[in-house]
Formats: C-alpha cells, structure tokens, sequence
C-alpha cells in the first residue's frame, strides 16, 4: 500500500515568500557547479546527507553559511541566483516575496543591489512575479553601523528597496540599542521595517515593543511601508506577548523549516513557568506561561496555529532555502503537518503577507485581487485551476 503523505498544497494557490536571505537561495544545481569548482569547502554530502542540513546550534549554522559566503561573488552570479530563485518560486505558485539582502560600505552595495535589481526585473519579466528587496544590517556589528545604514538608504535610490532589517545574533547587543537605527529607517529612509526577532532570545520581542514607531502600526492604505517581524515564534511562551501581538495586529514571518533545524540556545529552553522577562528601560514586563513545544524537534509542535487561533496576522518564509532543504512551496505544505489544514487559513497566509508587504497601493490591490480570482474559481467549480494565476501550468497535477 502506498504510504499516506501529509497532503501537499497546490502549487497553483497563490503563494508569498517573505522572509528569504537571497544571496545564498542557489538551487542544488549551482551548489554542485560551485563544489566542483572548489568555491567552498563543503562537499556534495552537504546535499545527501540527512543531518548536514541540520544545526544544533546558531553558531554551527553560521558556520555552513561562511563556507558559501564566496558562492556569490559576481554581480552576475548574485543576479542568477536572484532570478533562478524567483522564478523557481514563481512555478511553485509564488506571486510575490521579499527578499533581504546585507547592507555593505562602500561601492560593493550599489553593485550588489543593482544585481539584485536585474535579477528580479528579469524574473518578473518572464514569470510575473512581483519583488522588493529588505536591506538588513547584522546586529553583531553594533547600532552606529545599523544607524550608518539606515542612514545611507534615506538618500539611496532604488525603486525595489521598500524595507529595513536586522539580522544575526539576537544574544549580542541589546534589542534597544537598535532604536534609533529603527527610527531613522522608518522616519526618514521611508522603509518598512522587519527585524528578526524572539528566533533565539524572547527577551527581544519585549524590548521590540518599546522601540516600535508607533505611527508604524497604523497599516494606511495608502502608507506602501509596513512593520513585521521575522520569527518570532518564541512569543508563543508567553499570553501577554500573545495578546499583544495580536491587539496591535503585528505580521509575523513564520519559517517552519528553519524553527526546526536550528537548535535553541541554552539560555532559552531553561525559562520557567512564571518567570518574568523586563524590558532594557524597565518599563514593560511580561511573564511566561506556556511552555516551549519542542517544535524543533517536529513540526506537528509548532506553534504557528496558536498565533493564527489568537488573531496575529502570520506570513511565511524559507529564510535560507538551501541552507534549509526548502523553498515556499514546501514551507505552505509544511503547515499541513502544523495543523493548518484549510483552504482559507492557505489562502489567509498569502492575504496576510500582501496587506504587510512593503509595496505601493496600486501593487497591493492588483495582488490581492490574485488572491480572490483562486479562491473564486475554488469555490465556483469541483475542480482546482489548472495554472497558477500567473499563468504557470504544470502538465500532471501534484
Ligand atoms: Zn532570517
């Protein structure tokens, strides 16, 4: 007897990619070009063997992602990699993403983003898929260079560049710390905002809602900025992060793949019922009051249902495809095993992401209305659209 699967979704619901690392999204394909020409030290197990695409630890992960780090090194592999991904997406049923990519001094930026420019122009050329870009600064290296950043996108032109993040270790240099570099990308650079934050740490998501510009959690329609987290999923400790959360209707971007493959740290999985965390200033505190699903260890644990039942708007992202063994297709099927089983809750993620994405009014409403013409030809016919709504058309259905 064949063995019963979880059930897959189709690739022609439409689908949004929000939170991707891209200079390192290459298909299998490429990283076995690079291994053979010796571009990194990895090897082709990295692809074949189960445990290599799992990290017991922040730490081990960064590792693998410095051994590919020279994998990209020309503006035409970074545009190559940039559209052989989108377009990948695109098949998969993906009518929009957001990208990130690392803000650098100097002149490597201003090539690296116009790469990315032409990667996606000619990505939405041939497939339709719609894309902007997140630039993001690595909290390890301190907030002035987070504020120099935010600072050089408050002149930088760049019609894809829609939003701002913070990347890397949420142990090293407080959450707070980044404040003004938050503000400075909000007030005056004109950015959305999408830190990642409580992946590792939880104490984050406290100190996150003291720092938060306040006009940022209006949603005007016609504001093309927007506030999001990336992660997250640490909050599911605590009921009045919980209800916070979803008072102030803060989009989270969930990456199921990567919750599950990199370990927690120490200081997080010791957290006791009724401890309370306080934010750096003093002036907010929470208590802990759940405990941590081992959602690490399986899928079915995650707690991606809790936010969806408690009213936060949930989006999803595969954070570092290859890094993970994902892509978005997999990471929507992947909320079938989390037990979100229902078309519309499907369909909800894709909405939530559009009415967060960093885009103009005129692009928001042309892809929701994506988003309605599925559900419409769903709901008035037995059978599924046989192509996405971009136009892709697989010859079997999966
Ligand atoms: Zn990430």
């Amino acid at each position: 007897m064949v063995p019963q699967k979880t059930p897959k979704i189709p690739y022609t619901l439409p689908k949004a990619e929000m939170h991707t690392h891209i200079s390192l999204a290459l298909s299998n394909e490429a990283f076995i070009r690079r291994v053979k020409k010796k571009r990194t030290d990895l090897s082709l197990d990295f692809l074949v063997d189960r445990e290599t695409r799992y990290y017991p630890d922040l730490t081990k992960f960064h590792g693998t992602y410095e051994s590919m780090r020279h994998m990209t090194n020309t503006q035409q592999e970074l545009a190559d990699t940039v559209q052989g991904y989108l377009e990948r997406i695109a098949r998969e049923g993906a009518i929009y993403a957001e990208i990130s990519n690392s803000y650098r001094e100097g002149s490597d930026f201003e090539w690296q983003m116009d790469a990315i420019s032409a990667g996606i122009e000619a990505a939405r050329h041939n497939t339709g898929i719609e894309t902007r870009i997140v630039v993001t600064t690595l909290r390890n290296h301190g907030a002035a260079k987070a504020e120099a950043a935010a600072q050089f996108l408050s002149t930088y032109k760049n019609p894809y560049v829609t939003g701002f993040g913070l990347v890397g270790d949420e142990g090293v240099n407080q959450f707070m710390e980044f404040s003004k570099a938050l503000n400075i990308a909000w007030h005056e650079a004109g950015l959305g905002i999408s830190p990642h934050v409580a992946e590792q740490h939880l104490h984050n998501a406290v100190d996150f809602l003291e720092v938060i510009p306040q006009d940022a959690l209006k949603n005007h329609h016609r504001d093309m900025r927007r506030l999001r987290i990336g992660h997250g999923v640490l909050i599911h400790l605590s009921s009045d992060l919980m209800k916070e959360f979803a008072d102030k209707q803060i989009c989270m971007e969930i990456c199921l793949s990567a919750n599950k493959r990199i370990g927690l740290p120490e200081a997080t999985k010791i957290h006791q019922i009724g401890e309370k965390i306080t934010s750096q200033n003093g002036n907010r505190s929470i208590t802990i009051d759940r405990p941590l699903t081992n959602y690490y260890e399986s899928v079915s644990n995650h707690p991606i249902k809790s936010f969806i039942d408690a009213g936060i708007p949930v989006c999803l992202g595969s954070d570092n495809p290859l890094l993970m063994n994902t892509n978005i297709g997999k990471e929507y099927s992947l909320i079938n095993q989390a037990g979100v089983t229902n078309m519309s809750d499907h369909l909800q993620l894709t909405r939530n992401a559009i009415l967060y994405a960093n885009v103009d009014p005129l692009t928001r409403s042309r892809l929701l209305s994506h988003i309605d013409t599925y559900e419409s030809q769903v709901k008035s016919s037995d059978t599924l659209p046989l192509e996405t709504t971009l136009g892709y058309k697989k010859a079997f259905m999966d």
